[in-house]
Formats: C-alpha cells, structure tokens, sequence
C-alpha cells in the first residue's frame, strides 16, 4: 500500500508469567429474544478459561525511518499540551495492539487476504468506513464460538512500552480512553490487562444470534461509521469537560480526531506502522512509548 512502511522487526513474543496476566473469565451474555454479546466479566462459575494476553518484547523502529521526518522531537508547545493533558485517547490497532484486529480474526477464520484487501482501502478512505466494515465482515461472518477460539488461540498482543506509558498515565491522574474501528469483544481483554475501565472504550461490537450465529455489528456505536473516531473524541471531551485531550495512533482517522472540540494534539505513533502521509502531519511523531513517558517526568 502506498505510504505505509512495515515494520521490519520480528517480534518477539515471550510467554511467562511474569509478563502475561491473567483474566477474568469470557462471559457470554444471552438476553432473551436479542442478539447476545460477548464480554467479559468476573464469574467463577464460567467454564471458559482465562484468556492470556501476550505483551510482545519487539524492539520499536530504527531511528533511520525517523530521519526523513522533522516532527519526531516535539515543540515547546506540544510538549506543553502533552505535560497538560486532562485525558489520552489511543488507537488500539498497530497501537496499542501490534496486530490489525478484524484482518487477524479474518484470517483465523480462513478469510485473511480478501479482508485485509478491503482494510487497505477502508484506511485510504475511499469506501465509507460502515460499508467496508459490513463487507469485510459478510467475506467470513464470524460466529460466537469462532471468536472465542479465537481470542483463546490468538490472544491480543500488546505493543512494547505501551503498559508502562499507562500505569504513568493513571499515576498522575491522566484518564485514558481507546477508541477503535475494531470490536469490542477483541479489545475488552486488552483494557482489563491495562487497567482501563471498559465504560473508556469506545469501539464497535459484533452482534450475535440465539445460536450463536453472525448477526451483524451494532451500527449505534460512534465508530461503525466514517469520521467515528474524531465523534468519540469529541463526545469524551464534551462529556467529561476536559480542556486538554490528546489523540495517539497510526492511521489518518486518529488524525481526523485532532480538530477543535476535539483532540488538541495528535501523536503519531510509528512503532508498529509508519504511514507516512499521517506521520508527516502529526505533531509529534514517535518510534518508541519511552519517548512519551520520560517527557512526563
Ligand atoms: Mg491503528
């Protein structure tokens, strides 16, 4: 795809206690007559085991892709906006998360290329976001039991640093938010592994039968549609009165969200995905979460 750089480290995923907590159970709730969703919640009486999270110890870009760049050390300004912020908002793919949620159950479910295809164009922008997303979905219709081996299987992998920029987060008082064009029954583990309370998540959320089977996605969520995530950003602003919130993420929608009432800074973060176009207009531009937190301290 044109303007985007991979990343070309592997990463290394270790699986050891120390680093992969473990979760609360996956809980299934059916309401009678509705679509079920799948979340998660504390119940012992489960029979489904808990869910480990893997926090990847991949090393970030080389400093070599931050040379064609002139945002990658932050202004004056910038870095005051970031030492103020009231609340952070991050994209959870290629930012949070190392993988690109929908194209990894995708290719779970056997339908990998044709879905990522449609990922690239969803990302460029040229087909509206509610309609790629239900074209994606309807090329492997995910049932209730896939996704759960899934996130059994496949569990979420957690991009170095990011836990640590967290807990700084949170230490000083700052509120976090993730907000995605991915599902919710994909990104609720995550939040529960960082310590993110799950009402701060705004995503989307895959609607399923009596049975089981793919219904559809809830089309009321902010980010179903195109322009979703700028929406939520500024829904969080206006709901909790915040005067200062900054947006991180990969893509051109997390940059959308950098707009009055909404975001006042957007951090571009290249770690995992270096779209250029996005990258050259964020105003900040970093490889590493390091780079975040030690301008916290
Ligand atoms: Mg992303």
């Amino acid at each position: 795809m044109a303007g985007m750089i991979s990343a070309r480290n592997s990463p290394v995923h270790l699986f050891c206690d120390s680093l992969c907590t473990k979760l609360p159970q996956i809980v299934f709730n059916h309401s009678k007559g509705g679509p079920s969703k799948l979340s998660f919640g504390l119940s012992r009486s489960s029979s489904y085991k808990p869910l480990t999270i893997i926090t990847s110890a991949m090393q970030p870009q080389s400093t070599k892709s931050a040379a064609n760049f002139d945002n990658t050390l932050p202004s004056r300004e910038v870095l005051e906006i970031w030492q103020n912020a009231d609340a952070v908002c991050f994209d959870v793919d290629s930012t949070v998360c190392l993988d690109e949620g929908i194209d990894e159950l995708a290719d779970f479910c056997g339908a990998g290329k044709a879905v990522a295809e449609w990922t690239n164009k969803a990302m460029s922008g040229s087909v509206p976001f509610e309609e790629a997303l239900a074209a994606r979905l309807s090329l492997f219709s995910p049932s209730l039991s896939q996704v759960r081996d899934f996130l059994d299987k496949r569990p979420p992998k957690i991009s170095p640093g990011i836990a640590e920029l967290i807990n700084k987060l949170k230490a000083i008082n700052i509120d976090v938010y993730l907000i995605s064009g991915g599902f919710r029954q994909m990104i609720n583990p995550v939040a529960l592994q960082l310590g993110i309370p799950l009402e701060n998540i705004f995503a989307n959320q895959l609607l399923f039968g009596s049975s089981g089977e793919f219904l559809g996605f809830d089309k009321t969520e902010f980010t179903s549609r195109s322009g979703g995530k700028a929406k939520a950003v500024e829904h969080i602003r206006k709901v909790h009165e915040y005067k200062t919130l900054v947006m991180i993420g990969d893509g051109a929608t997390d940059l959308e969200a950098r707009k009055p009432g909404g975001a006042d800074l957007f951090v571009c973060y290249g770690g995992v995905q270096l779209r250029t176009t996005v990258a050259a207009k964020a105003d900040w531009l970093v490889f590493n979460f390091q780079e975040l937190i030690s301008s916290l301290e």
